[in-house]
């Protein structure tokens, strides 16, 4: 079975070159894990239910229609705060402790802003969705070897965009009212590229803790302490230098 996907898309994202005179937000603190803020959710029941892939569905299929849907609801997501995240406030691509760089085709690791990296991220995956070779939509056309590895390629970006939000932006997220379809963004993402191992867990350790919290169905009325493992924690020194994979 095919899904219809569409192929068009729109970077719908304001300029942003436009100095606004904030500083970055000091997040010494994550407001974002507050359960004032975690519990507010636009959905709440099991995500995995939304992600297991379906009987009778191919999975390049699932894999092609889910990845496209995140990229466009990520870039929507991020379109809500463009207008605060510039050169001047997001000096780098900032997520936790780490610092993500660009490399662009040739290997080259650049740096950037975050406006500048988010660009490339989503122009990246609008020329890879779009692209009929890797995302076949006609029938009959056959997925090519490298999906698997471009699908992974794509959510790694799309997972720096999303932490970036929570780390750097949370604030004028709740300003607009919209923690609750980031937090539902976020858990059906993270719970999407768990089921299909899609980012490396080094890569969303920096978040496990948001992780956590909204990705695990509601708490039953008497919890029992299960277990856990010590939280591996990154070093607070730790930077995360992405490389290409
Ligand atoms: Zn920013």
């Amino acid at each position: 079975m095919r899904f219809k996907r569409n192929g068009s898309y729109t970077l719908n994202r304001k300029s942003k070159t436009k100095p606004n005179g904030k500083k970055p937000p000091a997040e010494e603190k994550k407001q974002y894990l507050e359960p004032e803020f975690t519990k507010i959710r636009v959905v709440d029941f099991d995500l995995k239910e939304l992600v297991v892939l379906p009987r009778e569905i191919d999975l390049n299929e699932w894999l092609a229609s889910n990845t496209t849907t995140f990229f466009n609801l990520i870039n929507l997501q991020y379109s809500t705060i463009s207008e605060f995240c510039t050169g001047d406030t997001c000096q780098a691509m900032t997520a936790c402790n780490t610092i993500y760089y660009w490399y662009d085709e040739r290997g080259k690791k650049t740096k950037c802003t975050a406006p500048q990296y988010v660009d490339f991220v989503m122009s990246l995956c609008q020329k890879l969705v779009t692209d009929e070779e890797i995302f076949p939509t006609k029938y009959g056309k056959e997925f090519p070897n490298s999906f698997e590895s471009l699908v992974k390629k794509i959510c790694r970006y799309l997972f720096h965009v999303l932490a970036h939000l929570y780390w750097a932006h949370f604030k004028e997220t709740v300003a607009m009212d919209l923690q609750g379809h980031l937090n539902t963004l976020y858990a059906h993402f993270i719970v999407f590229v768990r089921e299909f191992n899609l980012v490396d867990p080094k890569e969303t350790c920096i978040m496990d803790d948001l992780s956590e919290v909204l990705c695990t169905p509601a708490p039953p009325p008497a919890p029992t302490p299960a277990p856990s493992a010590p939280a591996s924690a990154p070093s607070p020194s730790s930077q995360n230098h992405v490389t290409e994979r």
